[in-house]
C-alpha cells in the first residue's frame, strides 16, 4: 500500500470530475522539503522558521537565514514557498532570548507580537527572506495577526528592509506577496477587513481550534475537548473563506486539519485554494482526492453545516470516508 501510494507522487491531485486541488508541504528545514518533494508537494505552504532559531546560542544572522531560505526557494522547483516569520512564545522558547514568565503564554507574548516589539530582529529576518526571493517564488506569512494595524506595521518594517537592501545595492524579488495566518478568532471575525490589507490568507487550524474553543492544545486533561469539527470552528472557516473570495485573494489551510482526509468534503464545499500539510500526509490526501468527486464531496461538506455537534459532524465525515474504495 505504501509503494502504491508512492506511485501517486507525480500524479496531479484532481478529483474524478476534474477539480484540481493544490497540495503543498509544511516544513521546518531543508530536509523536510526534500521529503515533501519526494511525496509530490507542489511547493511549501508553511515554512516554520522558528526551527532555524532553536537549538543554538544566538539569533541566526541575516547571512545564515538567507542561505537557508535561498536553498528552500531553489529546491522548490519554481513552486511557491510560503515563509512564515518567527512564531516563538506560547509553547516554543529560545534558550538565548528570555521571554517573560507568563500566566497564560498562549494568550501572551508570541508570534507577530514579539516581532513588532523587536523590530531589528524582525527586519533581519525580512531582509534575509527578501534577498532569497531572487531565487524562487517566495511569499511572506505573518503569524498570530489579530488586527489591521499589525499588518500595516509589519509592512512598514518590510519597506525599511527593502530600503536597506537598496542602499546596500542588493536586489530582491519585485513582487513578494504578503499574507497572514488566520488563527486568532478575531482575525476570522474581521477577515473581510484584513483581506483588504494582504495578498493571501492561510488558515492555521491548530491555534484557531484552541482559541475558538478555549481548549489548550497542549493540555492532556482536556484533549478530548479539542474538536476541530466543532460547528463553531466550521463557521469560522466558512466566514474566512467567504471573506477571501469576496476580496479575490487566495486562501489555503495549513493546520493539521488540512492533512486529515476526513476534512476534504469541508474544503471542497468551502472552495479553499490549497492544502498544506506534513509531508507524511500528502499521498494519503491525494489518494482521497483522486477517488472523490467535487459534486459529492461538496454535498457531504454542505451537510456538515446542518449538523449541531462535533460528534455528528465527525461521524458523518467518517461514514463518508468509509464509502471510498
Ligand atoms: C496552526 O496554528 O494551525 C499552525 C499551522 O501553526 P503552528 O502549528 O505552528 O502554530
Ligand atoms: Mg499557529
Amino acid at each position: 500500500r505504501k509503494e502504491q501510494l508512492q506511485l501517486l507522487a507525480s500524479v496531479e491531485a484532481v478529483t474524478k470530475d476534474g477539480y484540481r486541488v493544490r497540495l503543498a508541504g509544511n516544513i521546518s528545514s531543508v530536509k523536510d522539503l526534500e521529503q515533501a518533494v519526494k511525496y509530490g508537494a507542489e511547493g511549501v505552504g508553511l515554512f516554520r522558521t522558528e526551527f532555524l532559531y532553536m537549538d543554538r546560542d544566538t539569533f541566526p544572522t541575516e547571512e545564515e537565514q538567507y542561505g537557508v531560505y535561498r536553498q528552500v526557494a531553489e529546491k522548490a522547483g519554481g513552486h511557491p514557498v510560503v515563509i512564515r516569520t518567527l512564531d516563538i512564545g506560547g509553547d516554543k522558547q529560545l534558550e538565548y532570548f528570555a521571554l517573560p514568565e507568563e500566566e497564560n503564554p498562549v494568550l501572551g507574548y508570541r508570534g507577530i507580537r514579539i516581532s513588532l516589539d523587536s523590530k531589528e530582529l524582525f527586519k533581519t529576518q525580512l531582509t534575509a527572506i527578501l534577498r532569497a526571493s531572487n531565487y524562487g517564488h517566495i511569499r511572506i506569512l505573518l503569524p498570530m495577526i489579530s488586527s489591521p494595524e499589525e499588518i500595516r506595521e509589519a509592512k512598514r518594517v518590510m519597506e525599511e528592509a527593502k530600503q536597506d537592501l537598496a542602499d546596500r545595492g542588493l536586489s530582491y524579488g519585485s513582487n513578494v506577496e504578503i499574507g497572514i495566518m488566520i488563527e486568532v478568532p478575531a482575525a476570522a471575525a474581521i477577515a473581510d477587513l484584513l483581506a483588504r490589507e494582504v495578498d493571501f490568507f492561510s488558515i492555521g487550524t491548530n491555534d484557531l481550534v484552541q482559541y475558538v474553543l478555549a481548549v489548550d492544545r497542549m493540555n492532556e486533561k482536556i484533549a478530548h475537548m479539542y474538536h476541530p469539527y466543532h460547528p463553531a470552528v466550521l463557521r469560522m472557516l466558512r466566514q474566512t473563506v467567504a471573506a477571501a473570495k469576496e476580496a479575490g485573494i487566495p486562501v489555503g489551510v495549513c493546520g493539521e486539519m488540512a492533512g486529515d482526509e476526513k476534512a476534504l468534503p469541508i474544503w471542497l464545499h468551502l472552495g479553499v485554494d490549497s492544502l498544506s500539510m506534513s509531508p507524511q500526509s500528502l499521498l494519503r490526501v491525494k489518494h482521497r482526492i483522486l477517488n472523490s468527486t467535487l459534486r459529492e464531496g461538496q454535498d457531504a461538506g454542505k451537510r456538515c453545516y446542518q449538523l449541531s455537534t462535533s460528534e455528528e459532524i465527525e461521524t458523518a465525515l467518517t461514514e463518508y470516508l468509509g464509502k471510498d474504495p
